[in-house]
């Protein structure tokens, strides 16, 4: 029944449609698709999946699998979940009948006690106690339905409300300290939020995940988040986003503002394709979530000191994620919902249409610094720190134009600029990543050889695999390599009717299921024969696998010395060397 399941998924859904939704630059690129890979940082695509297969595979980091461990993986899901959430998807009834593992009963609780917060705290704010939080959202040009929308709370100030409430509705001390809301103390257990006009924060998937609070009258400090929890991550997170995703696609292009006020205030106003982070600078975590949806945004930030500078981080994490970024600020230190109400929503958009580019807003920010005309030691400065924003634009013509750009504007030779930018690349592009190791790929197919070609036309085409029967495991570089054309041999004599190997192979080397993925998307060549190329290619292989044993046994009769080499060792150098002769054309 669960493979049949996976299977009624896998038929219906398609694997290059679902995963368009979370890498919209999915491209096609002959029988396959290609983009940046969501899982790791890249400047050149080598990420790969084909509907055919059903099958991704990301030549950079080696992370691949079917459309349940996409999703697994993406989301950070169980099996289960990701089934669940396929099969709902493919309109498939799918009702579980194993129990919960103990990590999703864990998770399943806090979803349901953060669900009952969130009501409770809405119920406040909507009673006759909820004056004042009611007054403030209102003073602050909220409509009542954009309070609904958003299920503004209020959290009351005793410090015990919420957690009495629950514990009458059947939640336990634990559950409400697992989902943060509440915490032990030496007077029992204590209500983290009091007093505080409560944003629910909602991820992308409509689900309730953990709350800002903002503090009513005075207190310290301002605005105060949940604590992380087993579902709350706050760098996974965009404030807005549940509503936000699909305008971001429409408008097709996203907006960060600063703050939860910000947020709401846009989407009154009817720019709903505005988020903002939950009060942290923006992370790697963030550009990829934003990526999903856009390869555009627009960073809005205050134009004072700390504001620029952030911007200005929050930008280069962007760029380096393939986003092309742009920046803005309003005038009159107005926030956005301020400015939308005094001037327009009209006149916000032309703001964000007329936003400067991230290179323009570096190099004026460069020669806002220094006096002008610059000296040579300016330039010098100037030119290094822009160079370290041009090297992380990932687009070979857009570094191009910046580098132009910046040598126009700083009064340098434009080949000085690039060179410039060269070295930074050069002096970054080996720090070791924080994840898996990074392929450099000079194609954009990544980095394979012949060998691996090898064993991916016999795994495509397994009736040719008789052509390398002069070809053992270990004419291959690598045990792994040879293991794995070991496997293909076996599973073809066992499975003599199979036309591809690809799932086969996979029961015959479980441990390099990766790798099989990988060879089953390479793309074979245009004039590609089976039987010739096989044939040439395995002859090759032989070949380099004779020559290996050649030097060694050379290696072995200079150690011997002239006149001491043993027969055997000579016979066997002659017979290699015929043997070769066999392969050389
Ligand atoms: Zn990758």
């Amino acid at each position: 029944m669960k493979t049949d399941l996976v299977e009624q998924i896998k038929d219906r859904l398609d694997i290059v449609e679902f995963i368009r939704h979370y890498v919209p630059g999915l491209k096609r690129a002959g029988k396959t698709y290609k983009a940046c890979c969501p899982f790791h940082q890249e400047k050149t695509p080598s990420f790969t999946c084909s509907s055919e297969k059903g099958l991704f595979y990301c030549f950079g980091c080696q992370e691949g699998g079917d459309i349940i461990a996409f999703l697994m993986k993406i989301e950070n899901l169980s099996f289960k979940e990701a089934l669940e959430r396929l099969a709902d998807l493919a309109g498939i009834e799918y009702q579980s009948t194993q129990p919960l593992s103990g990590e999703e009963q864990l998770r399943a609780n806090v979803r349901q006690v953060l669900n009952f917060a969130r009501e409770h705290y809405h119920k406040n704010f909507m009673s006759r106690a909820g004056e004042h939080a009611r007054t403030y959202v209102k003073q602050r040009g909220l409509t009542k339905e954009t309070c609904l929308k958003f299920e503004l709370g209020l959290s009351n100030p005793g410090g015990t409300d919420l957690a009495q409430a629950a514990r009458k509705t059947g939640y336990s001390d634990e559950d409400l300290k697992t989902a943060g809301l509440c915490a032990s103390t030496q007077y029992g257990l204590r209500d983290y939020f009091r007093n505080r006009l409560m944003f629910p924060i909602i991820n992308q998937r409509g689900d309730t995940v953990g709350f800002g609070g903002r503090i009513l009258g005075e207190g310290e400090p301002k605005y105060l988040n949940s604590p992380e929890t087993i579902l709350f991550t706050k760098s996974h997170v965009l404030y807005g986003l549940n509503f936000a995703g699909p305008e971001i696609r429409k408008a097709g292009r996203a907006v960060l503002l600063e703050g939860y006020m910000d947020v709401i205030g846009c989407h009154q106003a009817g720019v709903a394709y505005t988020v903002a982070p939950l009060g942290t600078s923006l992370t790697e975590d963030h550009a990829r979530l934003l990526k999903r949806y856009t390869d555009n945004v627009v960073v809005l930030f205050d134009p004072d000191e700390a504001g620029i500078k952030a911007a200005l981080r929050g930008a280069l994490i962007l760029i380096e994620r393939g986003i092309f970024v742009k920046v803005a600020s309003l005038p009159e230190g107005l926030d956005p919902d301020e400015y939308i109400i005094k001037y327009g929503k009209e006149s916000f958009e032309q703001i964000l249409d007329n936003a400067q580019e991230l290179i323009e807003f570096h190099t004026q920010l460069q020669l806002k610094a220094y006096q002008k005309p610059l000296s040579a030691q300016h330039k010098t400065a100037a030119v290094t720190e822009l160079s370290q924003t041009i090297a992380k634009q990932p687009d070979e013509i857009v570094r191009q134009e910046w580098a132009k750009y910046v040598a126009e504007q700083i009064g340098v030779e434009e080949q000085l600029v690039r060179a410039r930018v060269r070295q930074v690349v050069q002096s970054t592009s080996f720090v070791p990543q924080r994840t898996k190791p990074i392929v450099a790929s000079v194609s954009p197919v990544g980095t394979h050889n012949a060998e691996e070609d090898l064993l991916a036309w016999v795994m495509k085409s397994p009736q040719h695999i008789v052509l390398c029967a002069e070809l053992s495991d270990t004419d291959f570089s690598t045990p792994a390599l040879g293991n794995l054309f070991n496997a293909l041999v076996k599973a073809r004599m066992e499975n003599p009717d199979a036309q591809d190997l690809t799932a086969l192979a996979q029961n015959y080397a479980p441990e390099q299921k990766n790798e099989i993925i990988k060879l089953a998307l390479l793309q074979v060549p245009a004039d590609f024969e089976p039987a010739r190329d096989i044939a040439s290619c395995a002859a090759k292989l032989v070949a380099a696998g004779i020559n290996k044993q050649l030097k060694q046994i050379k290696q072995k009769m200079k150690a011997y010395g002239t006149g001491n080499v043993p027969p055997e060792v000579f016979q066997q150098y002659v017979a290699l060397q015929n043997k070769l002769k066999k392969y050389r054309k």
